[in-house]
């Protein structure tokens, strides 16, 4: 056996003395705990970490959603300032990419006040190099709350899958939490909650009702969904979330770690492998209209990048390319845009949440 991670000795310390955690509070501690986190102490991004994102696949993805986004600025009534955040932005590669492809709107270039979200010590340096040559001031946050009031536009690609997850499972005595506990050998296993979930199956989407025995369901906080919306409907503007999951809601276990390219087991190496769950689409629109926000969508990433004119934009690139590097654009075009498990085209859907007063009707401005 491996030897335990820093964070499993702290989760056992933690789990021995309070009892067992939620499945979403044993992913935000491996993700997020001040010291051992998963986020907190890595980049984790790139063909040398666990993963790699549209971004930093092509500068084709960030170039067309930096032109999505001057889109939007017209349509809101061009607002001078207005606040373009991102949420979790990585390396940022991706607003370095729409920083530069907004030039070729002048007034919305300086229009621009960048404001990023991330709790990675480690990422917020590495953003801080990679925007450094845009010549724009940022600002980070650790939380959309703390965001500037005013007009915003708002990029998450890959974020919300890493917002910490709840599990339930039905039993034949109704619906229970699934945990995170302690065998007696003291490691890691998953536990039901004893007590049941009252009244869990009438929030249940309609679809989903009766459940069968053994169906699992996944949910998060609405927190950062409802405060975007807020903002949105106060103070007018869109945002734009591209993640993988499904729409509508569906049962499953989709909690999954990823270490090194390869799927490991989500209670094996805390702290040391990216937790994602699938995103629920339906259950986000539906959180961002109960507080009075559009939401358009979702249609499929390569959908989305084919509207936005991302053939174009590859042949653009290739006419001044090497043959090597006109393969490459190739191979990053199926990537972003292709069907199958090994492309993101398909796999990804594109959500875009809005102010109802913009009159959007598509997710493309
Ligand atoms: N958007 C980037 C990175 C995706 S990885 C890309 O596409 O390449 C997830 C990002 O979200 C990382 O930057 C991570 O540090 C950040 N993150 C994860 N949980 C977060 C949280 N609760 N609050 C803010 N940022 C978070």
């Amino acid at each position: 056996m491996s030897e335990p991670t820093p964070l499993a000795r702290e989760l056992r310390r933690i789990l021995a003395t309070e009892g067992p955690i939620s499945v979403a509070d044993y992913m935000a501690l491996c993700l997020a705990h001040p010291v051992h986190g998963y986020y907190r102490t890595r980049d984790p991004l790139g063909a040398a970490g666990d993963f790699v994102t549209a971004p930093e696949v092509s500068q084709m993805f960030g170039e067309l959603l930096g032109l999505w986004a001057a889109g939007v600025w017209q349509r809101m009534g061009a607002p001078h300032p207005v606040v373009l955040a991102e949420l979790g932005p990585g390396r940022g590669t991706l607003m370095a990419d729409a920083l530069r492809a907004a030039r070729i709107v002048p007034a919305f270039r300086a229009a621009l006040a960048v404001h990023l979200v991330e709790i990675s010590p480690a990422l917020r340096r590495r953003q801080q190099e990679t925007l450094a040559a845009s010549g724009v001031a940022i600002a980070w946050h650790d939380d959309v709350a703390t965001l500037p009031e005013g007009p915003l536009i708002v990029f998450a690609n890959e974020f919300f899958d890493a917002l910490p997850v709840h599990q339930a499972v039905k039993t034949a005595d109704g619906w229970h939490e699934r945990m995170v506990g302690l065998d007696e050998s003291g490691r890691l296993v998953r536990a039901l909650d004893p007590a049941p979930l009252p009244r869990f199956e009438a929030l249940l989407p309609a679809h989903l009702r009766p459940a069968p025995v053994g169906a699992v369901f996944e949910w998060r906080s609405d927190a950062v969904v409802t405060e975007l919306a807020r903002r949105l409907v106060r103070f007018g503007g869109a945002a734009l979330i591209v993640d993988y999951g499904h729409a509508p809601s569906a049962f499953g276990d989709t909690l999954q770690a990823v270490r090194g390219h390869a799927y490991a087991d989500p209670l094996e190496a805390p702290g040391e492998a990216d937790l994602t769950a699938h995103v629920d689409f339906a259950a986000i629109a539906a959180a961002a209209e109960r507080a009075g926000a559009q939401a358009l969508g979702p249609v499929t990433q390569g959908e989305f990048l084919r509207r936005l004119g991302i053939e174009l934009r590859a042949a653009r690139l290739k006419a001044s390319a090497t043959p090597a590097q006109r393969e490459a654009i190739d191979a990053a075009l199926l990537r972003l845009t292709g069907g199958g498990r090994e492309n993101m085209g398909e796999l990804f859907k594109v959500l875009v949440l809005g102010d109802p007063r913009l009159g959007l009707t598509e997710v493309i401005p």
